[in-house]
């Protein structure tokens, strides 16, 4: 259990700037920030002036990598960021994005990707054999050596390449000396936006607070298998590939994204709002006298459950805010602090109380059933525990660092089993149903892979058995992740 970073987490956010003219490195930088939540280890801006490509990466918040020293020298008329929490690769320098790379014909380009491969290892493989040599430990780097050794006449066929050949889901940002490009994976399961900065000008990214913090106006989402070209000539809409269908990732809703982005047409903030009503309708605690969230993703999941259920809504526990794996190396004694670490229990809301909490996911259980015990603690003489999402049952290859199989609860117990583990009085979790309902999108529309086992596309054996093993070759370094 590591109680400084949540128990599940997004690996990347991306976004992109099209602004000749602009200090396009300082708008990346904003819309980067705007995506901190999406990782934390790492963070870099690629920026091109039209003639030269020019790199700055670091391990560290976007904050710590961005001084304003660095900002002041970035300048470029094109940009791409990216935030990376790790999982394919393993956290070391060389797998901060972007990463660059140069074609046959010794065009630069640098490349950054939000998502996992399913497919990488076997594609790496295959690379291998023919001569290709890797330098990283991370699936991103396989797509770059796609298109740096293609023989296509143009990236955008260098690129289209590289999608018909690699599987699994990607959201990725490609910057060459004058082009912006942006692609998606056949199914859509990572998001990816365009908007229009000032009306002349353009950027993509992950979600819509990346666009909103520079003012940019949201266009549309990028379709899946789509190709965005956008150069000093315009927007180039590219079908590079068959779409199979919209399946993007429904943790986007319940978790991942930040309340103030749009994805669908909607805000997260009001759909998770709207979980917390159908969550109180499926399971109603009549005599609780608060509602509280576990912060900051289950707060609109309790305004919605204290609104339908016509219980006062109250903090209960207050996060620390500050908290963080950049800061807090998971040893064994920051972990025997346990949860106390993140939350603190507000005893004036709680004591001789019978308390609803409402959280967005229960992973291993552990963290829960701290939470539990430290809520009782502070005096509440019920507990209930309410879910705004399904039991999370299955891993994810798609791009979510998740416990292994054997390690998420809800895979191996019953709900009631479940609610005696962490020590509650009851315990609900909302439905597919009601959560679909609740975002008002039907659920085909959606992966939801680790709540029904049922994955959009095929998971190799390989990667089931290990989500990616690429051995560095410099450091002997092994990225490994098992289910
Ligand atoms: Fe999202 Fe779950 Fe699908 Fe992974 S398996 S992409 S976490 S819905």
């Amino acid at each position: 259990m590591n109680l400084a970073v949540p128990e599940i987490k997004e690996e990347c956010g991306v976004t992109g700037i099209f602004a000749p003219g602009e200090e396009a490195g300082r708008l990346a930088f904003f819309s980067l920030f705007a995506l901190q939540h999406r990782g934390q280890e790492s963070a870099g801006i690629a920026v091109a002036d039209g003639s030269k490509i020019t790199v700055h990466k670091d391990m560290g918040l976007v904050t710590q990598v961005f001084t304003e020293d660095v900002l002041s020298k970035l300048g470029g008329g094109i940009a791409i960021g990216h935030t990376r929490y790790s999982t394919t690769g393993s956290s070391i320098l060389r797998n901060v994005q972007p990463i660059e790379c140069t074609r046959k014909n010794n065009e630069c380009f640098a490349l950054a990707h939000n998502g996992d491969l399913v497919n990488a290892a076997e594609v790496r493989a295959e690379m291998e054999a023919e001569g290709v040599e890797f330098e990283t430990t991370n699936d991103t780097e396989v797509i770059a050596k796609i298109i740096a050794n293609s023989s296509a006449e143009t990236i955008e066929e260098a690129i289209t390449e590289a999608m018909q050949r690699i599987k699994g889901a990607y959201a990725v940002v490609i910057l060459t000396k004058d082009k912006l490009i942006a692609i998606r994976d056949a199914f859509g399961i990572r998001p990816l936006c365009i908007g229009k900065i000032n009306g002349e000008h353009y950027i993509v990214a992950s979600e819509t607070c990346a666009l909103n913090v520079i003012g940019a106006s949201f266009t549309r989402a990028v379709e899946p298998g789509e190709m965005i070209v956008i150069d000093e000539s315009g927007v180039k809409e590219i079908q590079a590939i068959p779409m199979e269908r919209h399946a993007l990732c429904i943790f986007e809703f319940i978790y991942f994204a930040r309340p103030d982005s749009m994805m669908y047409g909607r805000t997260l903030h009001e759909a998770r709002r709207r979980m917390g009503h159908e969550l109180a309708r499926e399971h109603p605690v009549p005599n609780a006298h608060i509602v509280f969230p576990i912060p900051d993703t289950g707060t609109p999941a309790a305004i919605g459950f204290a609104e339908a259920s016509r219980i006062p809504y109250a903090e209960g526990v207050i996060k620390n805010r500050y908290i963080h794996r950049t800061f807090i190396q998971p040893n064994q004694r920051m972990r025997d602090l346990g949860v106390r670490m993140k939350l603190t229990p507000l005893k004036e809301s709680l004591a001789g109380r019978r308390v609803v909490m409402v959280e967005d996911s229960i992973v291993r259980g552990t963290t829960t059933g701290q939470t539990v015990k430290m809520i009782r603690d502070a005096g509440a003489v019920e507990v209930h525990v309410r879910i705004a999402a399904p039991p999370y049952k299955w891993p994810c290859f798609y791009g979510i660092d998740t416990a292994s199989q054997n390690e998420l609860i809800a895979a191996k117990l019953s709900v009631e089993e479940i609610r005696d583990y962490i020590g509650a009085d009851s315990l609900g979790y909302l439905s597919i149903q009601g959560l679909t309902r609740a975002i008002g999108v039907k659920k085909e529309n959606f992966c939801r892979a680790c709540l029904d086992g049922k994955y959009p596309i095929p998971i190799p054996d390989a990667a089931k058995l290990q989500k990616f093993i690429f051995e560095d070759k410099k450091s002997g370094d092994k990225a490994k992740k098992d289910i």
